[in-house]
């Protein structure tokens, strides 16, 4: 029936969002999401994704309504025919991909019944990706050449099951059970009595692919138990063929240094997205815990007077002493109506390569580079170039910084504008399943960027870092270093670099030369 209404037609898109790493969705699938204007998500799978969405974006959990309890699959078709149909952009995302046991495919008839718009966009599934992700191949030249992908959901004990476990006991070399955690006893029985040999090979991933990833092998015979003993949960990949042997040859963790460390990420949220984006492209998990909160406090008048002592070229140097302090002074040059002309006639000091970085994006070169990050480097530099006596200095800053800078700067004789524009406070609230890592001494890696996240964690966590005791301590640079040391983290790795990248290969360097391979248990060989 052809439509009249005025209402534009809405589209929905069935996305597949992967196993649970964030990076695994597909470049067609994000741009879907960075468009939505309406988001329904299961849980698995997607819960980094979700900010993907913009802004304004409605959220809805399809695990979770509002009064609380799982939205039914008829509710949840209902939603997105309802959304589609009030013209939005509508995003349904899914774990894996949105046809491998996702009922997308019912979503996507009732869409065309309903005659909305719908594209599907696949994803990578847990039966394959996460298994990767778990170092298992789901096939293997001479080991395995077929493959099945079986729903473990069904009670194998009753007759009428939908799945004929001994039938496909023999038919294929790899069988990848999901769902299946609660029945494993009753599934591996179910294959042993339909002829697999009960010596099978086999192994549980569980949470593939996210920094909960855990792994446990064993065979046909065994594996139930070993489950339960090491307390293997839902969502887990259950995994029966000659390929589960491959595990501890192919372990991510055994093939490149930083794969499946859990590392704490200290920086602002704002500020992360680069270490985090390093570290996963090395296979790394980071867990964000963003230890410090920049709070502006600007006075807007003293703002106003730097601005024209800097046009008016009274200012020999500004001296920048962090990447925020860098961002905070340009958007309030900017309110303030002023813009990078105000530098015209003046000399920029960054302090430490990061700062430099922060000043580029901004469009502004700095004529004086610390090379290390702290203040005694640009200080040297400074009072090397000559006559600092009489030279007006403005230095943006942030409340309760160090001293010695200004001090210093103060007795060669400068006249020093100190500008307070923010402060860096623990969050007023931290992420609980961050803090729960932390607590519980899962963390691999803990990374600190300023001496501020430090401090800052050591409040959050209440006043004691014991609990990364165990953890590998990285830090930019050297004062950093220190100040970790006084709060009793003694660093194992101080970047010579002192940028993230700089930081993250040196942490590669150490954890390479220091790390035992992952033994390979003998008859697992290739
Ligand atoms: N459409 C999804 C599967 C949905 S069924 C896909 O293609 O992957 C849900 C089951 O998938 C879970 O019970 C579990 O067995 C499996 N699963 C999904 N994500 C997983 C993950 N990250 N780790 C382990 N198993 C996962």
């Amino acid at each position: 029936m052809a439509s009249t209404s005025n209402t534009p037609l809405g589209h929905v898109w069935l996305v597949g969002a992967g196993p649970g790493d964030p990076g695994y969705i597909t470049v067609a699938g994000r741009d879907a999401l960075r468009r939505a204007e309406v988001v329904v998500y299961d849980r698995l799978g997607t819960s980094e994704l979700i900010g993907e969405a913009p802004a304004g974006a409605l959220l809805i959990d399809a695990g979770k309504a509002a009064d609380n309890h799982t939205l039914t699959q008829d509710e949840i078709t209902a939603l997105i025919v309802e959304h589609g149909r009030a013209g939005k952009r509508v995003v349904r995302l899914k774990g894996g991909d949105p046809y491998v046991f996702g009922r997308g495919g019912e979503e996507a008839a009732a869409l065309a019944d309903a005659g909305i718009p719908c594209t599907v966009i696949p994803g990578i599934t847990s039966a394959i990706g996460g298994l990767a992700a778990g170092g298992i191949p789901v096939t293997h030249r001479g080991v395995a050449t077929s493959f099945a992908v079986i729903t473990g959901h069904e009670d194998p004990t009753k007759p009428e099951a939908g799945v004929h476990w001994e039938r496909l006991a023999t038919a294929v070399d790899t069988l990848v059970v999901l769902m299946g955690v609660g029945r494993l006893d009753g599934i591996a029985r179910a294959l042993i009595e339909g002829g697999r040999d009960a010596s099978t090979p086999a192994a549980l991933v569980q949470e593939a692919s996210t920094p909960r990833q855990r792994i446990a092998t064993g065979t046909l015979a065994t594996i139930a138990q070993v489950a339960q003993d090491a307390g293997i949960k839902a969502p887990a990949l259950f995994v029966v063929g000659d390929v589960a042997a491959l595990q501890s040859t192919l372990d991510p963790r055994r093939l490149a240094p930083l794969a499946g460390k859990r590392v704490l990420v200290t920086r602002t949220r704002a500020q992360s997205s680069t270490l985090v984006d390093v570290l996963r492209a090395e296979g790394a998990w980071p867990v964000v815990l963003p230890a410090i909160e920049l709070e502006r406090r600007v006075d807007p008048a003293a703002v106003a007077k730097a601005r024209t002592l800097l046009e008016a070229s009274d200012y020999r140097w500004t001296i920048f002493t962090s990447a925020n302090a860098v961002d905070v002074f340009m958007d309030e040059l900017w309110e303030a109506g002023g813009d990078t002309r105000a530098f015209r006639d003046v000399g920029i000091c960054a302090i430490g390569p990061g700062t430099a970085q922060a000043l580029a994006r901004r469009g502004l070169r700095a004529d004086v580079v610390a090379e290390e990050s702290i203040s005694e480097g640009i200080l040297t530099m400074l009072v090397d170039t000559g006559k600092i006596t009489g030279w007006r200095v403005l230095l943006p800053r942030a409340e309760g910084g160090r001293e010695v800078l200004p001090d210093r700067l103060r007795e060669a004789g400068a006249v020093v504008d100190e500008l307070t524009l923010y402060l860096a406070a623990p969050p007023a609230e931290a992420p609980p399943e961050a803090l729960a890592a932390v607590r519980n001494g899962e963390i691999d890696v803990v990374t600190f960027t300023s001496s501020s996240t430090v401090r800052n964690l050591a409040t959050l966590l209440g006043g004691d870092l014991s609990a990364l005791a165990s953890a590998t301590v990285v830090c930019i640079g050297p004062i950093v270093a220190e100040t970790a040391r006084e709060l009793g983290l003694p660093p194992h790795v101080v970047a010579e670099e002192h940028t993230i990248e700089g930081m993250v290969a040196a942490l590669r360097a150490y954890v390479h030369s220091t790390s035992t391979p992952i033994s390979q248990t003998p008859g697992q060989a290739l």
